[in-house]
């Protein structure tokens, strides 16, 4: 401390005799000059800068994966005015501007004392101002509140400048000035003038590029060089001239640049898939460039093959389509189509139709079987029932009204029937297909509809992004992905739908070409292989197809925007040569290596007949996927072997026993009730088991009679004025093969009797009623019949 205080007394004197020894008039101008340097220093802080001016919304740019432009959008001020970083713009066109504009930018505080000077003295010869001896700080200002050239003006300009330069960096300064400077028109910044003149990012300039552009925003729109290109051009020269002239290029650099042509003409944006490219950049509207995962040339090449074909189907009344292709291994978007003409008001080009809410038709069949292969219902030789069935009040039909009888899981996929669909659905419970749709993130479909078995014949709306992806989870080995639309986005939480067993089993029967719904035209042999199910909706709106192989899956949708159905409008022949066309470009040159069986998948002897596990009785036996993990393992219901009485002929007892009597042990084939009284009543009469002996008859358990109408889910409703002989309701049941009649009995009171696959009428009366339908075994079936006026 003592040692400190010495120093402090000798300073605070010092002071104090400065001030004493100072002019009054001095000390009064001091203080003077002191406020004013106060009120400055708060007017640069308080005074708010125009902001709006500074920091200006940006247009879009779209690119492809290959950086590519796809489309531009202006800025919501209808601007060309890209957003650009200082990083990302060219050294070059940096050091060029700053040299021939204002060459002490790195060291004067925002107004140049010696370059004011100057223009204030040229400026008072002639009397007004001619030279504005402006840094880029002062033309910053200039540009962010454009005021006409007077004194007064100036004085407010060299005050924003002094602002800016307290606000900001020079780079960030430099940075705005890129952003802002105009160039001509309603094109703003570097950026936009480099894709307008040049096509290419104002990272990429070479230096006849760059002295164009750091010398036109002296004068837009004097200096366009599609609108002068003599001025243009000296102008650009003179800015080379002095560049040689300060030795800031070589003089080879020089020559080149000099001999460089000028842009003749401002560029037309391209105008690509621009159903997304309007989707991301509203999804998007922040950002100036958005670096998409489309592929340029195959969206050219779906949208130029799409644009064909439907001009060959217009005569037909078909005036749109839409595709997409998603890459399996990136689950990138790579193709998306969504109309044909995207100008044509009539056809509604501007609607998105892969976006679109559509009925799938036949398409989600693969997802119904793959769930019944998943819980075990099925593999693809085990067998379903197509036989004419009613769930509910429901009744599906086949396309073609025919029914097969009985039927292979896979062959009722392949030839897409609509009966054997829709009961396996059934077993699996209405909603199971409703809960898949849902964890693959279905959009188009609501909890409040209830779908119900409809849903697999297409009675729900999708729209051909979403089931494409759908389908490409049979290729990911049964795993989800939501495609991906950005390049560097991060892949969304993968769902696991299905196992890789199961989605390689339903990919091998989607892949068997043979297939009864191939127009006959086609030549497949130099096809490509791939996985594929078309749909068409009802009443013949929507033509689909979509179709993956390991690398690609690609949708496509044929119809019309107005929903008006067409005849052509099928699927088969509509949409899947489009598949095929794309699946071409797609393969050519390549080889594609098919999936590969997993573990779980093995092969597997099974009944030619049921599809199942075979029995000792199995006579024909064919080969079968099935999955190790899940697959059943019930041996065939369909040969069984029967005791008989050799003298009597009648069936005995299962394990019936008895030292006295000869036993014959014979095999019988046994259908599933429906199955056998639907070919019984179609002339192909099934071998019928003999009665069983008297004494036993009551004790036989199992096989009772299956009421398919009354519904018991049904309310039937008398129609007033109309007789009730017109409204008489239909009792019919399925019953076993061992079954020659069938008794029914309303409210306790037999009714009639019919043979299995008879009907019998009831003339309704209002009321809940019990219905009992007992065959000649005595085993019996009771439900109720609801009858309401
Ligand atoms: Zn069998």
């Amino acid at each position: 401390m003592m040692v400190n205080f010495p120093v402090f007394k000798r300073t605070k004197s010092f002071l104090r005799r400065w001030s004493e020894r100072m002019n009054p008039r001095l000390k009064l101008g001091l203080v003077v000059l002191l406020s004013m340097l106060i009120v400055f220093e708060l007017a640069i802080y308080l005074i708010p800068l125009p902001w709006s001016a500074i920091h200006r919304p940006s247009s879009t740019l779209v690119f492809d994966r290959n950086t590519k432009i796809l489309r531009a959008f202006t800025s919501e001020d209808d601007m060309w005015r890209i957003r650009t970083s200082l990083e990302q713009v060219s050294p070059l066109l940096r050091r060029y501007l700053v040299f021939y504009e204002d060459r002490w930018f790195y060291y004067h505080p925002g107004f140049n004392p010696v370059a004011l000077t100057r223009a204030f003295i040229q400026n008072l010869s002639s009397g007004k101002i001619v030279s504005g001896g402006s840094t880029l700080t002062m033309q910053i200002a200039r540009m962010t509140e454009p005021k006409k050239r007077t004194w007064y003006n100036k004085v407010i300009e060299l005050f924003r400048a002094l602002q800016l330069e307290r606000r900001f960096s020079k780079n960030q300064l430099l940075e705005i000035y890129f952003n802002i400077a105009p160039y001509g028109g309603n094109i703003e910044g570097v950026a936009a003038a480099s894709w307008l003149y040049f096509s290419k990012e104002p990272s990429q300039l070479s230096p006849g590029e760059a002295a164009l552009l750091a010398v036109i925003p002296n004068s837009p729109s004097q200096l366009r060089p599609d609108l002068y290109p003599k001025r243009a051009q000296k102008a650009r020269d003179k800015v080379l001239t002095r560049l040689f002239a300060r030795n800031m290029i070589s003089a080879d650099e020089y020559q080149e640049a000099l001999s460089e042509e000028l842009p003749t003409t401002r560029q037309n944006w391209p105008f690509i898939a621009p159903h997304f490219s309007q989707g991301i950049s509203n999804r998007y509207p922040q950002e100036s460039r958005i670096y998409t995962t489309i592929d340029l040339n195959l969206q050219v090449f779906v949208e130029e093959l799409l644009a064909v074909e439907v001009k060959s189907l217009k005569s037909k009344g078909i005036t749109n389509a839409a595709a997409v292709i998603i890459d399996n291994r990136s689950h990138q978007l790579l193709a998306a189509v969504g109309s044909v003409e995207f100008f044509n008001e009539r056809d509604k080009g501007q609607v998105n139709g892969y976006l679109a809410s559509r009925s799938p038709g036949s398409a989600l069949k693969p997802f119904v079987y793959a769930l019944g292969l998943e819980k075990g219902l099925i593999t693809p030789q085990h067998y379903l029932s197509d036989v004419p069935v009613v769930f509910s009040g429901y009744s599906p039909e086949n396309y073609d009204r025919t029914y097969t009888g009985l039927i292979s899981a896979r062959e009722a996929l392949k030839r897409s029937l609509n009966v054997p669909a829709v009961d396996l659905l059934a077993t699996l419970g209405g909603e199971a297909l409703y809960e898949l749709l849902r964890k693959a993130g279905f959009t188009t479909i609501t909890p409040v509809n209830h779908y119900g078995l409809p849903m697999v014949l297409g009675g729900c709306e999708v729209n051909l992004l979403e089931l494409t992806s759908l389908y490409s989870s049979l290729a990911c080995a049964g795993t989800f992905y939501a495609p991906q639309t950005r390049l560097g986005q991060s892949i969304s939480s993968p769902q696991n739908l299905f196992s890789p067993g199961v989605a390689f089993v339903i990919t091998q029967i989607l892949a068997e070409v043979r297939r009864p719904d191939l127009p006959t035209c086609w030549e497949f042999s130099s096809l490509p292989k791939v996985a594929w199910k078309t749909g068409t909706s009802y009443g013949h709106k929507d033509a689909w197809s979509i179709g993956y192989d390991p690398r690609y899956t690609v949708g496509v949708w044929v119809g019309n925007f107005s929903g008006e159905g067409k005849a052509g409008l099928i699927g088969a022949e509509t949409a899947a040569p489009l598949l095929f066309d794309i699946f071409n470009k797609l393969s050519s040159n390549t080889t594609v290596h098919w999936f590969p069986q997993p573990s779980t998948v093995a092969v597997r002897e099974v009944c030619a007949l049921s599809g199942q596990k075979p029995g000792p009785h199995c006579d024909i036996l064919i080969s079968d996927f099935f999955l190790t993990d899940c697959s059943s393992d019930v041996e065939c219901t369909f040969h069984q072997t029967y005791l008989l009485d050799p003298v009597t002929g009648y069936r005995l007892p299962p394990h019936y026993y008895s030292s006295a009597k000869k036993v014959l042990e014979k095999i019988y084939l046994q259908y599933p009730p429906r199955i056998a009284s639907w070919l019984e009543m179609n002339g192909q009469p099934v071998e019928k088991l003999p009665p069983l002996l008297p004494d036993w008859q009551k004790l036989i358990p199992g096989g009772a009679p299956v009421v398919r109408s009354p519904s018991p889910d049904y309310i039937y409703q008398i129609r007033p004025g109309v007789p009730t002989e017109y409204q008489k309701i239909c009792l019919e049941a399925a019953s076993s093969n061992d079954v020659h009649k069938l008794y029914w009995f309303i409210d306790g009171e037999l009714l009639g009797t019919t043979k299995p696959g008879e009907r019998l009428f009831y003339s309704p009366k209002t009321g809940e009623h019990q219905v009992i339908c007992q065959d000649d075994r005595g085993r019996s079936t009771e439900v109720k019949m609801v009858i309401r006026e």
